[in-house]
């Protein structure tokens, strides 16, 4: 992974700079992690795949430590954990970088509105005189082109990134644009109904039609007419309701600009999208998203405060900041919370090891049952995932549950749902809850789910089959198949609609009311209250305006 690297010349805070343990020297004077099998080696100056981790003074750092993304507070069943502490809620947050080769850019044939009219950003790359070579990819520097900002301000395009992909991508569709085609964690400018005017830049990911998107009044040059019909007039902006968002398998090139404005805005073509924010040198930016700075102390003592029966390391790997996530446990275990991971469990043994003693729970995405599913769409490998989910089972006390996002033609064959279902019959037992959730969890899209409810119920079917007692489907309205019933006596337990609680028919300590059975999990008392809500919550001081 030597040449998956790019030197940077961003520093974070020193306090967000932190030594590391799980790495060694190479002959040639590089310097490996060994953190995730991904098993990058860097020279001095270089990040890794996750970017958060580099090597700096021959050994390796992470760069994130103490700053988050931001900060929520969701109903544990969202994770998704169905058997631990139901009905009560979890602080969550995340801060940046993957290990399983997210990305950040636009699809080749993405308009952009510079001064010189609408120009396809492949071309902004072809276009650049001097282009500096990369594995998969380069940097082109443009000159003198110049590009229209969401402030309607002219801003010189300082780079064009270019680089290979293969994975996802999202088809954004709003009222009266054409749809963007961007990779799920890219950011676009939105803001929700519910306030019009706390404009944020929001992942695509985690747009629903509850989304308004920015399309700014001033976009002189472009000699483009915007039919405001079916918008909202702020006076400066217009906003367009989030229509659709659509995923498509994708493989080729993609791309992003730097934007030399305090901003960091584009429009494409005329909504506003964030300065980029790809995987490699670009992907500093996404650092300066990291707004928000808690200690763990912090986060702890947030979290008692805010009744959080639980923290949860979520949104990114907390693999790949594990010493920022194993100190905030430390924290809240000394405080009676317990600590969630959610995880694609893509990491070495060692680390995997100091990693869940500290960790109380966990939510595995098991994406899919073949190594084609992992290398195509993740960059990745699944025999290391299966390692992780042999491991917390025979190994550790932590809880654990396991999610697979099905994608209609890539992972939801009877063939594959039926190997995948009996291996962790086999290997994990019958009694780890599986949940099979539609594509994609945030999404409130004005049509069917790209995921049928059928596909998900006959996956939950063959599971059963297969000998699963606790078999779920998510991210749908499914009482049969989001509640929990009694493998014995067949009582429903616990209702569930989605996120919501109904019937609760187990005893304080997890027991079958009706028979006696004990359900596995981690249950205390009565359910929490919660509900399906989600706070946002400000934690701390911004370390900068990054929204
Ligand atoms: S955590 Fe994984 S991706 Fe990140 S630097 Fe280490 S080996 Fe590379």
């Amino acid at each position: 992974m030597a040449d998956e690297t790019e030197s940077v010349s961003l520093r974070p805070p020193e306090g967000s700079i932190v030594d590391t343990r799980y790495w060694h020297l190479l002959d040639d004077g590089r310097v490996q992690c060994d953190v995730c099998p991904r098993a990058c080696k860097l020279h001095d100056g270089q990040r890794g795949l996750c970017f958060v981790r580099g090597a700096e003074a021959g050994r390796i750092k992470l760069f994130s430590y103490g700053r988050s993304s931001g900060f929520c507070i969701d109903p544990i069943e969202k994770k998704p954990l169905n058997h631990f502490l139901p009905g009560t809620s979890v602080l969550s947050f995340g801060t940046a970088g993957c290990n399983l080769a997210c990305k950040f850019c636009l699809s080749p044939d993405t308009l952009v509105a510079t001064t010189r009219g609408m120009r396809r950003i492949a071309e902004l790359f072809e276009s650049c005189a001097e282009k500096i070579s990369q594995h998969g990819g380069g940097i082109g520097l443009p000159g003198s082109l110049h590009a229209w900002t969401r402030g309607g301000k002219q801003a010189r395009v300082a780079k064009v990134f270019a680089h290979r992909y293969s994975g996802e991508l999202l088809s954004l569709q709003a009222a009266c644009c054409p749809p963007i085609l961007l990779t799920p964690n890219h950011k676009v400018f939105a803001a929700l109904w519910s306030d019009l005017e706390d404009v944020r830049s929001i992942a695509a990911a985690e747009l629903t039609t509850d989304h308004y998107l920015v399309i700014p009044r001033e976009q002189a040059g472009n000699g483009i007419r915007i039919d405001a019909a079916g918008t909202l007039d702020t006076g400066a902006a217009l906003l367009v309701n989030v229509r659709r968002v659509e995923q498509t398998l994708y493989q080729g090139p993609v791309y992003n600009l730097e934007i030399d404005d305090p901003d960091h805005s584009y429009l494409a073509p005329f909504v506003a999208v964030s300065n980029c924010q790809n995987w490699d040198m670009s992907k500093s930016r996404e650092m300066d998203t990291l707004a928000d700075r808690a200690s763990p102390e912090e986060l702890a003592d947030a979290a008692d405060r805010l009744g959080c029966a639980s923290v949860a390391f979520t949104y990114n790997d907390p693999v790949v900041f594990m010493e920022y996530a194993i100190d905030t446990a430390r924290a809240c275990r000394a405080r009676g919370i317990r600590s969630v991971a959610v995880t694609a469990g893509y990491m070495c043994a060692e680390p995997r090891a100091e990693f869940y003693r500290h960790m109380d729970a966990a939510n595995v995405d098991l994406k899919a049952f073949t190594e084609r599913f992992y290398y195509k769409v993740c960059g990745g490998a699944l025999a290391p995932v299966l390692e992780t989910l042999e491991y917390l089972k025979r190994e550790t006390t932590v809880w654990f549950e396991i999610t697979t996002l099905l994608i209609p033609g890539e992972n939801d064959s009877d063939d594959e749902l039926d190997r995948l279902t009996r291996w962790i019959a086999d290997r994990l037992g019958p009694d780890v809850p599986l949940h099979f959730t539609a594509f994609h969890p945030d999404w409130k899209m004005l049509d069917k789910p790209r995921t049928p409810s059928a596909t998900l119920t006959r996956a939950r079917h063959i599971a059963l089959a297969n000998g699963l007692r606790y078999v779920y489907t998510g991210n749908v309205h499914d009482r049969e198949g989001g509640s929990t019933y009694c493998p014995h006596c067949h009582t429903r337990l616990i209702e569930r609609d989605w996120y919501e609680l109904g019937e609760w028919k187990l005893t304080d300590t997890g027991g079958c009311r009706r028979c006696g059975a004990a359900i596995p999990g981690v249950f205390a008392g009565p359910p929490g209250d919660w509900g399906t809500r989600r706070l946002g919550v400000r934690l701390a001081a911004r370390v900068e305006t990054a929204r």
